[in-house]
């Protein structure tokens, strides 16, 4: 159980949480989120509900054909074959012949709160803004998501009492504290707004260490604040920042050790990565995909139990009119979507295209000899997208984009889905997600078409139920595009 911190009560009642939301005005054209109200009401509830005839795919590996999933409540309480799963009287029994099940979706890497669609940055950062971002995860069949280290602490840890309280809906939210040299942490961009949020609200966003034993003393803060994960920046960002020295991220880690936080690694060359992983990082955040990252050093990761989120559509999908994708556009205000097909079509990719063509089929093998060695290594790779970190890299649709870049460089769909699902749950620490079996919360998507036969119908989203009950995504989608 984790109780509220008394520096809470503290913030709210002096103003502070109420500045930052009323800081936060949302420009004129992005429409207004509802709070806490993502949540249809599904047929029958409160009694259970058997889902019947679909292939269940559990996301461990096992697949259950003409499969029957019971659930009551927030719970999935039995999972087998159709008829072979009893339901108490008075269950509502669900027709799924011909679709599928997958357990909802895990985004291991994104940073919540600045986007707004019509504009990034600091000044959309507020709780409602969160809300918003974790009812478009829902909408798009992803039950949790981790916002890694650009989040003000305190608010962050308010959001997740009253997730926890069911008072707010979406996907379940999860972050890191974010630690870095002094005044150093993500891309210059974004550091500018992480900051100007620590400043507005007064609290920490980012914890600058520049001696082993600052290290040590913002771990014991973090782990005061029971803040499960912390997330390093290592590296030196192009030579745009200073590094975290080792010394430095050895002492941070080894204090984390001792708090049971795991610590989580940016890390874009493969350079700082042998150290890391000795001294005993729990996972990598842009394991930055190419021929240095070599045979030896996949064993490496793979022997130290590591897990490494690969993260290509960030630099993929800004190379694609993604502002002509249906699957974006059902939860983008269109003027939004028609400004994405105007700035990639103002690049003129037309002119260099045979060029870029070949630079690209260099890039691809390069890729995915890359992430095949992985793979073959067995390296877990975990999901993640970087949603938010950047301009319209958006919530929910950049994951199942990311999943088909999976399958593109060579996993099989089925290793995709677990990358997803059970994978994400574990390395996050949710024991109670990332597969349909009894016991676990219903989390879960049913899709109109098979994703291990093309790992694009991930997107087929005909229903998504989290906790046990359905996302009303008709009204989501009228609410972000007033559309049906
Ligand atoms: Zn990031």
């Amino acid at each position: 159980m984790r109780t509220k911190p008394a520096v809470l009560d503290l913030i709210v009642a002096t103003g502070f949480v109420a500045a930052l939301m009323a800081g936060c005005a949302p420009p004129d054209s992005a429409p207004e989120p509802e709070v806490g109200s993502s949540f249809g009401t599904t047929p029958g509830s409160g009694g259970a509900l058997l889902f019947q005839g679909a292939r269940l795919i559990l996301g461990d590996g096992n697949v259950i054909e003409d499969g029957a999933l019971l659930v009551e409540g927030d719970r999935i309480l039995s999972v087998g074959r159709t008829g072979e799963v009893s339901a108490p009287v008075g269950a509502t029994s669900i027709d799924l012949a011909g679709k599928t099940v997958i357990p909802a979706l895990i985004d291991a890497h994104a940073h919540l709160g600045y986007e707004r669609y019509t504009s990034w940055g600091s000044q959309n950062y507020s709780r409602e803004n969160l809300i918003d971002h974790l009812d478009r995860y829902a909408y798009y069949g992803f039950g949790a998501v981790f916002s890694a280290g650009s989040d003000p602490d305190d608010l962050a840890i308010e959001l997740q009492q009253a997730q926890r309280d069911g008072d707010v809906d979406g996907a379940r939210f999860l972050f890191a504290a974010g630690m870095a040299p002094p005044g150093q942490g993500p891309n210059n961009q974004f550091l500018r707004h992480a900051l100007a949020i620590a400043d507005e609200t007064g609290m920490t966003v980012l914890r600058g260490a520049a001696t082993e034993a600052e290290g040590r003393a913002h771990v014991r803060e973090v782990a005061a604040k029971e803040i499960p994960f912390i997330k390093i920046w290592v590296d030196d960002r192009g030579g745009s920042q200073e590094k975290l020295e080792p010394a430095i991220y050895r002492a941070i880690i080894d204090e984390a050790r001792d708090s049971d936080i795991e610590v989580i690694v940016h890390q874009q060359t493969a350079q700082d990565m042998p150290d890391l992983l000795e001294a005993g990082v729990a996972g990598f955040l842009h394991g930055r995909l190419g021929p240095t990252l070599d045979d030896q050093l996949a064993a490496q990761i793979r022997d130290s139990g590591a897990f490494l989120v690969p993260n290509l559509g960030l630099g993929e999908l800004r190379r694609e009119r993604v502002g002509a994708d249906p699957f974006l556009q059902e939860a983008t205000p269109p003027a939004v979507a028609a400004r994405l097909r105007e700035s990639f079509d103002a690049l003129g990719v037309g002119a260099g295209a045979s060029r870029a063509a070949a630079a690209a089929s260099q890039r691809e093998r390069e890729l995915s000899d890359a992430f095949s060695r992985l793979v073959d290594a067995g390296v877990d790779i975990v999901l993640g997208t970087d949603a938010g970190a950047v301009p319209d890299h958006f919530f929910g649709y950049t994951g199942h984009r990311e999943l088909e870049i999976f399958v593109r460089l060579g996993m099989t769909p089925m290793q995709a889905i677990i990358a997803a699902t059970s994978r994400p749950a574990e390395r996050l620490g949710l024991a109670d997600t990332g597969t349909l079996a009894p016991g676990q919360m219903a989390d879960f998507v049913i899709l109109d078409t098979n994703p291990l036969e093309d790992i694009r119908n991930t997107q087929s989203i005909s229903r998504v139920f989290l906790r046990g009950r359905e996302v009303d995504r008709t009204r989501l989608r009228r609410l972000w595009t007033g559309q049906d």
